[in-house]
């Protein structure tokens, strides 16, 4: 008789994980079906135990923009060492990308160990293969396994949570195969002396920052006028677009690939169009596409048991992970869903607010989309929650919408000429009367570190009247953010000052 399981998990990344560990702590029966790190013709398939985050995501590439944060501040137009009294030998940017690598590998082949080991110990049913539907019942759903060591196997299941992820996308252009994706930046072996990164979101600006400041000769080539054109305030994109012009890759704006041609010496050409107009780009030893990621969905026979997809291959789903399965006992969640969100920590808290919901009789856990805080690991970093002005405008109406932002150059830069200084910037989107911040954005020196505190005050519905309320901490970056009226007085539009009254005080 085959096992009978309280759900079935297909997928062991960030949403499988917080799902299984959460389920499995409520006593529950749970099976974690993981394929493990798989290749085809070259290029990943499957990233393995723990998912993209670990394998080829967010911590490999924190390791990169750690170590290009150390290559920064020795040398470069906005190094600082030198400023504070340090003698900077001609050798200092000379960077061991084999042995970043080889420690990086191990770090994370440990963190990979670690999450099988993990669902064990937490009671899981861990089984390599790969999960396809059979068929689904109110009470029951089966799921047949192809083994990773060969053979087949077929579970029971009351309940099926799919949480498969994605896998980078590519343009369709010819010579696409000469290319890489940021799971192939993390299989590089050597530093690439001249580099084109093609995108224009999270990774492209990412990768394209941490190569650049690691000394390679790095071109960034977008569609449009800007990076970042989604989801991010006008303000953070121009602060960023200054950097970048200043002390950043070689940018491409308005470009869009054509192709991609191998070299008799081995390097690449890159062929794109550019206002319109054919160019062209020689001398590339790698050449990394970031245009975004697609689920891998259509491994899994979902029109078995009646789950939808949108015509990307995203899995339909409601605020609460609901499916459209008829059967209503199968549930997506993370980057493989119509939620919106490829981030880890989202799916982490999608997967432990269902097994509250579905395993432990707590009707209304879901994670609450609304305000989900973000950084990019630029250079500099950005984070971001909330509403951007122009959504607070089109949401509650330009009359009550209340901006305050500044940007400068930190005390980090105290000795650097204003052309070397990497600019902060600041942003608070209110919402009038209360002035109850809906939007904070950052983008600077340490945002990556800030925006967490900052979250939890916004998710709160923090006004401006308790950012003043608490004392600032000097001398910090994040002060600016609770000093904006300039210590209890403002400055009303016609430019007059009056005094403004300390929070507990006020109505
Ligand atoms: P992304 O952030 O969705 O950005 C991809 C961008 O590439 C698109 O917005 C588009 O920008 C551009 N693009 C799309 N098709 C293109 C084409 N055919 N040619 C040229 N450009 C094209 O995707 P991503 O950078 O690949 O990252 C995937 C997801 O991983 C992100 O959404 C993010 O959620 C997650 N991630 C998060 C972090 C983090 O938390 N720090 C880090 C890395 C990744 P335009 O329309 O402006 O051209």
């Amino acid at each position: 008789m085959a096992d009978v399981y309280d759900a079935i998990v297909i997928g062991g990344g960030s949403g499988g994980s917080g799902f299984s560990k959460r389920a499995a702590g409520y006593g529950k029966k749970v099976a974690i079906l993981e394929m493990g790190a798989q290749w085809e013709n070259g290029k990943r398939k499957s990233p393995g135990a723990g998912g993209t985050c670990v394998n080829v995501g967010c911590v490999p590439k924190k390791i990169m923009f750690f170590a290009a944060a150390h290559r920064e501040m020795m040398v470069g137009n906005v190094s600082t060492a030198k400023g504070f009294g340090y003698e900077v030998p001609d050798a200092a940017g000379s960077f061991d990308w084999a042995a970043v690598k080889a420690r990086r590998d191990a770090y994370v082949a440990r963190l990979n160990t670690g999450y099988s080991a993990g669902w064990e110990k937490a009671g899981c049913d861990v089984i390599e293969g790969m999960g396809t539907f059979v068929d689904a019942a109110a009470d029951s759903v089966t799921v047949k396994v192809q083994l990773k060591d060969g053979g087949e196997k077929t579970l029971t299941g009351k309940s099926a949570v799919v949480a498969v992820g994605g896998l980078p996308s590519y343009p369709d252009i010819p010579g696409i195969e000469h290319s890489i994706s940021s799971d192939g930046f993390f299989e590089l072996e050597t530093q690439p002396k001249k580099v084109a990164v093609v995108g224009a979101g999270y990774i492209a600006v990412e990768l394209a920052g941490i190569l650049h400041a690691l000394g390679s000769e790095t071109h960034l080539f977008f569609r449009g006028d800007t990076v970042m054109r989604r989801g991010f305030d006008p303000f953070i994109v121009d602060t960023l677009m200054e950097a970048m012009r200043h002390h950043g890759p070689v940018l491409h704006a308005k470009s869009t690939p054509k192709g991609i041609s191998k070299e008799a010496d081995g390097t690449m050409k890159y062929a794109f169009v550019q206002d319109g107009v054919d160019s062209e780009l020689a001398g590339f030893d790698c050449i990394l596409m970031a245009i975004g990621r697609k689920p891998v969905t259509d491994r899994l026979s979902l029109d078995k048991v009646g789950v939808e997809m949108t015509a990307e291959g995203l899995i339909k789903v409601d605020e609460f992970e609901n499916t459209t399965a008829p059967t209503k006992n199968i549930f997506a969640i993370g980057d493989c869903n119509t939620n919106g969100y490829e981030l880890t920590p989202v799916a982490i808290a999608a997967g432990r607010r269902l097994a509250d919901r579905i395993l432990c009789n707590e009707p209304r856990a879901r994670i609450a989309y609304e305000q989900i805080a973000t950084v990019v690991f630029s250079h500099p970093p950005i984070g971001t929650i909330g509403l951007t002005e122009p959504d607070a405008i089109k949401e509650f109406g330009e009359a009550n919408v209340k901006v305050k932002q500044s940007r400068f150059g930190s005390m980090l830069y105290a000795f650097n000429d204003d052309d070397s200084k990497v600019k902060t910037g600041l942003k608070l989107v209110m919402k009038l009367p209360e002035e109850r911040i809906v939007g904070l954005h950052m983008i600077g020196p340490s945002s990556d570190e800030m925006l967490q505190g900052f979250a939890i005050a916004v998710r709160m519905g923090a006004t401006r009247a308790d950012f003043e309320a608490s004392v600032a901490i000097h001398p910090t970056i994040s002060e600016e953010m609770v000093t904006f009226s300039g210590w209890g007085q403002e400055t009303a539009a016609d430019g007059s000052v009056r005094p403004q009254l300390p929070p507990y005080l006020q109505k």
